[in-house]
């Protein structure tokens, strides 16, 4: 855990000059870097500047109190989780209550007892070091949650859930919009012959072109296996079947770059369009643009087929 107390830098808020002075020789002696504000405004443009590793808060200073300044640097983003130790001179109980309650991680009071302060300080610096993981960590959950690992599109579940978002807000707008699906042709082939490294880069290119080949306001998912599905907003069933052709060009136009040698790839494409006014559920959709897709396979395959037309 984070137990260099060099690395960390402490700021420190008190209106009397002769306890800031003290309090950061002390701090210094016990390997912290310092910084000191007389008053809180100062002390607010200083974190406003450079964010401390923590911050000792006189809680009665002239003006703007160590109470209010808790309570602002609690309401922004960046100073939420700032540790924040109080120092009060008082035994009044009310003033702990009060800084507990606006959000201060602990309190210590004066005349401060070094070692007693250095322990508190240790074990704030390290929960707040521990939340720091635990949000990356949160984050990097929440990307594998939503993303394909192979291809970096979205998931199965996370383009579902833009489909479903995407539809409701078309029919609230009136406006059109459209799905295809698209599946990469005889894709066991692939595999058989080259080997499932050569296929999962088939894969990896395939979605890169197909990300290339739509809008940035297009959404593009992966739906498992070989199979991809696109969502175009604001677009009609006309349109769309202009950006599959685009799209069934720009996969089967140049043949795939692979270790092994160039690879040949076509895909087969069904489309389904909801007109403006229309209304539809989006597992209907989908639906559409999958019967469409079995069309274009049955047809020979390297087409695009719209639902109802094939
Ligand atoms: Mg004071």
């Amino acid at each position: 855990m984070n137990r260099e107390p060099r690395k960390c830098h402490v700021l420190v808020v008190d209106d009397e000059p002769a306890n800031r002075d003290l309090l950061c020789r002390r701090l210094q002696r016990a390997g912290y870097g310092t910084s000191s504000a007389a008053s809180a405004e100062e002390a607010w443009r200083l974190i406003g500047e450079r964010l401390p590793s923590l911050v000792l808060l006189d809680v009665c200073m002239p003006g703007v109190s160590g109470l209010d300044l808790l309570a602002r640097l609690r309401g922004q983003t960046s100073t939420r989780l700032l540790p924040i130790i109080m120092v009060t001179s008082m035994s009044d109980s009310s003033d702990v209550v009060n800084a507990i309650q606006g959000g201060a991680n602990d309190y210590v009071t004066k005349p401060i007892d070094l070692p007693v302060l250095l322990a508190r300080m240790e074990t704030h610096l390290r929960m707040a070091s521990l939340v720091t993981q635990l949000e990356s960590q949160g984050r990097i959950l929440a990307h594998l949650a939503a993303f394909d690992d192979l291809t970096g599109l979205y998931n199965r579940r996370s383009v579902g859930a833009a489909i479903q978002a995407g539809c409701q807000r078309a029919q609230e707008r009136h406006h059109p919009l459209a799905l295809l699906m698209l599946d990469l042709d005889h894709f066991k082939e692939v595999n058989d012959r080259h080997g499932h490294a050569v296929g999962d880069a088939v894969l990896k290119e395939l979605a890169a072109r197909l990300a290339a080949a739509v809008r940035d306001s297009d959404v593009v998912g992966r739906h498992g296996g070989e199979e991809f599905v696109v969502m175009l907003p604001d677009t009609d069933a006309r349109a769309a079947l202009a950006v599959a052709e685009r799209i069934r060009g720009a996969i089967g136009g140049t043949p795939f770059a692979c270790n092994s040698g160039p690879i040949p790839v076509t895909v087969s494409i069904g489309a389904s369009a909801l007109a403006a006014g229309e209304s539809v559920v989006p597992c209907q959709l989908l639906e559409e643009a999958d019967r469409a897709l079995y069309e274009a396979k049955r047809a020979g395959r390297d087409r695009v087929v719209l639902f109802g037309q094939g």
